[in-house]
């Protein structure tokens, strides 16, 4: 019996090693559960995807849906945070149901207001385009309970939708496990901003992988990239506020980094970042 929770790598390892190990004809099986145990996804053009890390299918090249949360531009941080340890939880008591990509809710109106509905949802799975009605609900839950804390917050305007990305089994693990550093913390906030440009760096760092490195250029200003056999690469904001990439000892070529939704302030949106940083290394390097 398993006594400790693997982290997200290790579960990927291991259904890996399963399906090397299963008969050709269980294979189609071993992959079925893993990808309802949300340890593999499955893109819609039907290819299976082991590497829960990577944002976009090995196969079509499309980019993995419901990976980042929607939520109103007001929403306190630490109780969505709150809420999807909740989902988390609630996924992991509940092995029969297929572990969704991500969760999302409307609102409705009590006496006391507006607020954040638990009693119906909608589970997003990355083989669907439409999100599938969750009719049993969140109510009496911990989910509930942190979607009246959001609610009591700021109660959610009319027809609002908070989308929640789900983590994988196993990511998700109590302070002083060990395993923890896998999801970087902000840091508590300094002005606006929960990261620097040099913890974008280093998370690109993390996603290019082995022999990847960063470094913190002066007063944390600029972030370095190095990798093995590669010339170092620069990543800064320029002037116009735009987040740029280019080699350190040449910026003749520059390549502007995208965020469409701003500056990332929390771990899922700082790693969504740093694997768009990760994609324009490895296209500006080849
Ligand atoms: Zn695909």
């Amino acid at each position: 019996m398993l006594t400790a929770v693997p982290s997200t790598t290790a579960a990927a390892s291991t259904v890996a090693r399963l399906l090397q190990t299963s008969y050709v004809s269980d294979t189609g099986r071993v992959a079925d559960a893993a990808i309802r145990a949300g340890l593999m996804w499955r893109c819609a053009c039907t290819a299976i995807n082991a590497d829960l890390a990577s944002d976009a299918c090995a196969k079509c090249g499309k980019k993995r849906p419901w990976a980042s949360d929607l939520t109103p531009t007001y929403c306190d941080r630490k109780l969505l945070e709150d809420l999807r340890h909740a989902l988390a939880d609630y996924f992991d008591d509940r092995p029969y149901l297929r572990r969704p990509a991500a969760v999302s809710f409307r609102t409705t109106h009590y006496d006391d207001g507006r607020a954040w509905y638990a009693g119906q949802a909608r589970l997003h799975y990355t083989d669907k385009r439409r999100g599938e009605l969750y009719e049993t609900g969140f109510d009496r839950t911990f989910v509930a309970d942190a979607l009246v804390e959001l609610s009591e917050d700021t109660g959610p305007q009319d027809g609002a939708v908070l989308r929640v990305v789900v983590p994988a089994w196993g990511s998700t693990p109590e302070p002083g496990d060990p395993a923890r550093h896998l999801y970087p913390t902000p840091h508590p906030l300094v002005g606006e901003y929960a990261y620097s440009v040099c913890d974008y760096a280093r998370e690109a760092a993390q996603v290019l992988g082995d022999g990847w490195g960063s470094e913190s250029g002066y007063i944390g200003a600029y972030g370095l990239i190095w990798g093995p056999g590669v010339p170092t690469l620069r990543l800064w904001v320029d002037h116009d506020d735009d987040l740029i990439l280019h080699l350190m000892d040449d910026d003749r070529e520059q390549h502007i980094v995208s965020l469409p939704d701003g500056a990332p302030s929390d771990a899922y949106q700082l790693r969504a970042v740093a694997e768009e940083i990760a994609r324009l290394a490895r296209t500006y390097l080849t």
